[in-house]
């Protein structure tokens, strides 16, 4: 029997993201409520205003570049108060975001570009270079790159406030919307991920499954996060430094803010002084975080100069967390830590401990969320396993995506024809119904959460002019609570087999992928790439032989 939540299903309604957040005909929050602060600039934006400005960026789409249902809209930048502009005007106007990486290189980003088939690119000034050129290499013509953020003058490209059409409607203008959206099969977001094999894949998720998430995560919280009275200044605020291009922080912050009225103190990026100085200042009063965040406030002596005595609860997520972490972070701040786990094909969110049982089975992703069922099944005969039974876990529900865009071959192998969603990670759920992650059976690597799809850069490595073969890893660092890509290389016939060429190979990577992809574990030499009968790499052999090796400092 599949595992379910604690709680009754309920009702997903067939509504698209644009209608859930901002055609409600009940919500508890006034209006004029600011959910998004910039922490840097004096930008505060209202509910209201945000659904103002999303109109008007809506309309200036269908202006200025007759944008049609379905086109793809491509947003390179960090996080910043505009993008929940860019995100929704988008959806208005029937249209479907992906999100890039800001630390993607030129070829990353023209990757995604044309992956995605992208008609339009947002942007900030400090990445124009780089926008421009990945814009060159897609084919996307110079006039469709467009800015956020701070205004920026001096500049060879339109901010969007610019775009003819665009001005911020009043909450009692009506303005139609140029289509109707059927929520079960239009899309709302093309997020990247590699799954269980390979380079990164178009992620399909409708508006139905983003929907479904949010309703799912609300009901998760169970009335521990509320927006008070409604109004500014009231009710539960959080720090959103979360990458906005990944699914953690678009659905969890952004979506999840703007449904339950929440503040949130943008961050562009994560830095630690300043997230302590903001929840010191903001009365901050719970934040989803990854762990390697929780290592530095269970670790860092600096901690100890703020007070963070508003935080009542840290949700962990997007890599393994372990128990001792979360007893050193409770023995020193007496912050709970509850942990979620979820993935870019499920919307994120499919299990989280409940907000009650967070010293329950402390180490545990906690139980699925309403209206998901799950189990765990043996690798080899598929077969679902018992209580305790270790095998993989898969999940079924309205979060769970479309398929992968143009890939129908992963598409069949992710989705069972039952609608059952293959995670490629493997864990048990004990007798309580609590989930236990303990291993992954798929390629991917995660380092500080972000995905590194080893695939990739063994395509680029083999490119190496002095690389024969290459297979890479992941690694854990204890230290840095965190795995790191490890490449094991097989070298041309006579280079020589030293520190300078290991370094040489890793700089030269290095130099062509963003930074979360460096090989911070190593580079280790061997006399050949072990591979199956199919020719799949035999990834097992080489993470036994890193196992005997020290931890990663
Ligand atoms: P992404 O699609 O980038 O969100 O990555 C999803 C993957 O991150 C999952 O399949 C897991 O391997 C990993 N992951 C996410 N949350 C957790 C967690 N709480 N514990 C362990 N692994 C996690």
């Amino acid at each position: 029997m599949p595992t379910k939540s604690k709680f009754a299903d309920i009702e997903i309604p067939d509504i698209d993201t644009w209608t859930l957040l901002f055609e409600r005909s009940q919500k508890s929050f006034c209006d004029d409520k600011v959910i998004l602060h910039d922490t840097i600039s004096s930008r505060a934006y209202t509910y209201d205003h945000i659904r103002g400005s999303s109109i008007g960026f809506g309309q200036a789409l269908r202006q200025a570049w007759n944008w049609r249902k379905g086109d793809v809209l491509a947003i390179y930048s960090p996080n910043d108060v505009d993008y929940a502009t860019i995100v929704f005007g988008t959806h208005w106007a029937a249209g479907v975001v992906t999100t890039a990486n800001p630390g993607y290189t030129v070829d990353e980003l023209a990757h995604q570009l044309v992956n995605s088939r992208a008609k339009a690119i947002v942007t900030q000034a400090p990445l124009l270079e780089t926008t421009l050129a990945a814009a060159r290499k897609a084919g996307v013509p110079r006039d469709r790159v467009i800015l956020m953020g701070p205004d920026t003058v001096d500049t060879t490209v339109l901010h969007f406030t610019a775009l003819p059409g665009f001005r911020v409607h009043d909450s009692n203008e009506h303005a139609q919307r140029p289509y109707e959206i059927n929520p079960s099969e239009d899309l709302s977001f093309l997020v990247y991920s590699s799954g269980t094999t390979g380079k990164p894949k178009g992620v399909m998720l409708t508006h139905r499954n983003i929907v479904a998430n949010v309703l799912q995560t609300d009901r998760a919280n169970d009335g521990y996060i509320t927006c008070g009275d409604g109004t500014t200044g009231s009710g539960d605020r959080t720090i959103g430094f979360l990458p906005l291009f990944h699914i953690y922080g678009l659905t969890g912050v952004l979506h999840y803010s703007l449904y339950a009225g929440i503040e949130v103190f943008i961050q562009a990026s994560f830095s630690l002084p300043t997230f302590l100085n903001l929840v010191q200042k903001h009365r901050i009063t719970y934040n989803n975080v990854v762990p390697r965040i929780i290592l530095a406030l269970a670790k860092d002596p600096s901690v100890a100069n703020y007070d963070l005595s508003s935080l009542k609860m840290l949700i962990s997520a997007a890599a393994p967390l372990t128990k001792d972490l979360v007893d050193l972070l409770y023995a020193r701040l007496k912050i709970p830590v509850k942990q979620a786990f979820g993935l870019s094909e499920t919307s994120p969110a499919t299990h989280g401990q409940l907000w009650d049982e967070w010293d329950l089975g402390i180490g545990s992703i906690g139980r699925p969320v309403v209206n998901v069922e799950t189990k765990i099944v043996d690798i080899s005969t598929l077969a679902e396993l018992p209580a305790n039974g270790v095998g993989e876990l898969w999940v079924r529900g309205p979060n769970v995506f479309k398929g992968y865009l143009n890939n129908e071959k992963a598409t069949r192998e992710a989705l069972t024809r039952d609608g059952w969603f293959r995670t490629g990670d493997v864990g048990y759920i004990d007798e309580r119904g609590l989930c236990f992650i303990t291993d992954r059976i798929k390629e991917l690597v995660k380092v500080n959460g972000f995905q590194v799809a080893p695939a990739e850069l063994e395509g680029l490595l083999t490119s190496h002019p002095k690389v024969k073969d290459a297979a890479v890893i992941g690694v854990s660092s204890k230290a840095l609570a965190t795995e790191l890509p490890r490449a094991y290389v097989v070298l041309d016939a006579g280079v020589e087999k030293s520190n300078e060429t290991a370094e040489e190979i890793a700089n030269w990577l290095s130099e062509r992928v963003a930074k979360h992809k460096r090989l911070r574990g190593g580079v280790r030499f061997i006399d050949a790439v072990a591979s199956s009968a199919t020719g799949k790499i035999l990834r097992r052999e080489l993470k036994a032989l890193a196992a005997k090796e020290q931890d990663v400092k």
